[in-house]
């Protein structure tokens, strides 16, 4: 039998907003956390994003603190996130979900100016949003009293690990009453995790979804034997094919970022580009306008799509194959989320047969070659293919495409420059979402 949302035990205006957002039924960790979420049970969750793991703690909490009132910088529930693009996509949700409550809510995380929100907190918020540097420094200045907290969420907790951010969050859970309730998620459990998990809940219910990366049914893959010179080609061929409404395109290297999202253009898709070393402004705008559907196709790079959340992309198409098995599994993960159907079709030349064992081992199925490029195929590829309509309005078929040539300005609204492989998770750099620049409400 399937689980409704009402099953769950949500009330009518959580149950409307959730609707609203256009979920049917829950999520595998929204289906096991929210009840017990629910009963004021301390919860660990072994869960990564693309799960709907946010949902799983957001929508309890709305209903929870849908009584009670805030006492001036006493927030009433606190939630942790490493990154500040994580509390802001924590913040999306509360808005979301919470928007038939009248409930409060600030955000305290890097490059947003705390005037409105130190406002807020000072007249009492229901729900704070932080990242732990920024909540220490304002408790510590005696900003933010965390003695009224009644739910405290620590969520990406082996991320925060990575980013040294223990000691902090030690340190905040430490100013909690000891009777508060506590969720903590994680996408791994390592040692570390355990030992913090074991301090600071109480009789936890340990829930354990599968990656998205299993749930891989929802995910056709596909892989294409081509000759080099074709990729563009066979690219805008599948790019052409109606099912595709809406795409990441994944290069390995920052300069094919930039030719393909040239190329791209030049023939009239609507494209834009992520890489690292747009500023953070930039990115979300970016991004924004892919989830308007504005642009239809985003060109990026690994680590300009490290930590990406968009619920519905039909298509991800590998221009290369990833140079680690990893990636792959990552890049075809943010297309079929959260239970949605979803493409992966990947590019070959044939020089890359460790890496497609890689894969291979790793997803435990061969990759299926689609028909029509198969290995032998390639050179029979050299010849060019019939264009799409699209592509033959602007390029003559048959003509060997050249690559289009760099430029040293601004490639438009999205712009593309060299990206310093810098290892920072997506987020990592200045700037302020443009969502975050509008009052918080709820
Ligand atoms: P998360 O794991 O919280 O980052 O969520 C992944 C994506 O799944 C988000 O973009 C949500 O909007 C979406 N989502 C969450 N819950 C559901 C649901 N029950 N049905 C469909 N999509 C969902």
């Amino acid at each position: 039998m399937t689980v409704t949302f009402e099953d769950l035990g949500l009330g009518p205006d959580l149950l409307r907003a959730v609707s609203e957002a256009g979920y049917e039924t829950p999520t595998p960790i929204q289906e096991k956390a929210i009840p017990y979420v629910l009963m004021n049970r301390d919860v660990l969750g072994c869960a990564q994003t693309g799960t709907g793991k946010t949902a799983s703690f957001t929508l309890p909490m709305i209903e929870i603190l849908s009584q009670g009132r805030a006492r001036a910088r006493m927030p009433r529930s606190v939630i942790l996130a490493p990154t500040r693009e994580l509390a802001a996509q924590v913040a999306e949700n509360f808005e979301t979900y919470g928007k038939y409550h009248k409930l409060t809510m600030a955000l305290l995380i890097g490059g947003v100016s705390f005037n409105e929100q130190e406002k807020l907190l000072d007249r009492g918020v229901d729900v704070l949003i932080a990242t732990p540097g920024r909540l220490l420094d304002h408790c510590e200045r005696g900003k933010v009293m965390l003695t009224d907290t009644k739910i405290a969420v620590i969520d990406e907790a082996d991320r925060m690990l990575d980013m040294g951010f223990v000691p902090d969050v030690e340190k905040i859970v430490g100013m909690m009453p000891p009777l508060r309730q506590m969720v903590m998620f994680s996408a791994t459990m390592p040692k570390e995790i355990r030992r913090l998990a074991e301090k600071f809940l109480r009789n936890a219910k340990e829930i354990t979804v599968d990656p998205p990366s299993s749930t891989a049914s929802t995910i056709e893959q596909g892989l294409a034997y081509v000759a080099p010179r074709q990729k563009n080609t066979v690219l805008r061929k599948w790019l052409s094919e109606d099912d595709v409404k809406n795409a990441l395109i994944f290069c390995n290297r920052k300069r094919d970022v930039a030719t393909l999202y040239q190329s791209l253009q030049k023939h009239g898709f609507p494209v834009g580009a992520l890489h690292g070393d747009m500023d953070q402004y930039k990115r979300m705008e970016c991004l924004d306008r892919f989830r308007q559907g504005e642009i239809k196709l985003l060109v990026c790079s690994d680590v300009a799509a490290r930590g990406l959340d968009i619920a519905a992309v039909s298509h991800v198409f590998n221009y290369d194959i990833p140079t680690s098995a990893e990636d792959y599994v990552h890049r075809i993960g943010r297309t079929g989320r959260a239970g949605r159907s979803g493409k992966a079709l990947t590019l070959t030349t044939g020089r890359d047969q460790k890496q497609i064992a890689a894969i291979e081992k790793m997803i435990g199925s061969p990759l299926p070659v689609l028909e029509g490029y198969e290995q032998h195929s390639q050179q029979q590829a050299e010849k060019p293919e019939k264009e799409s309509p699209q592509s033959k309005t602007r390029s003559s078929a048959g003509k060997k495409e050249r690559p289009p040539k760099r430029s040293r300005t601004p490639w438009g609204q999205e712009g593309i420059g060299e990206e310093p492989d810098t290892g920072l998770p997506f987020g990592q750099t200045d700037g302020v979402p443009a969502f975050l620049l509008r009052a918080p409400k709820l």
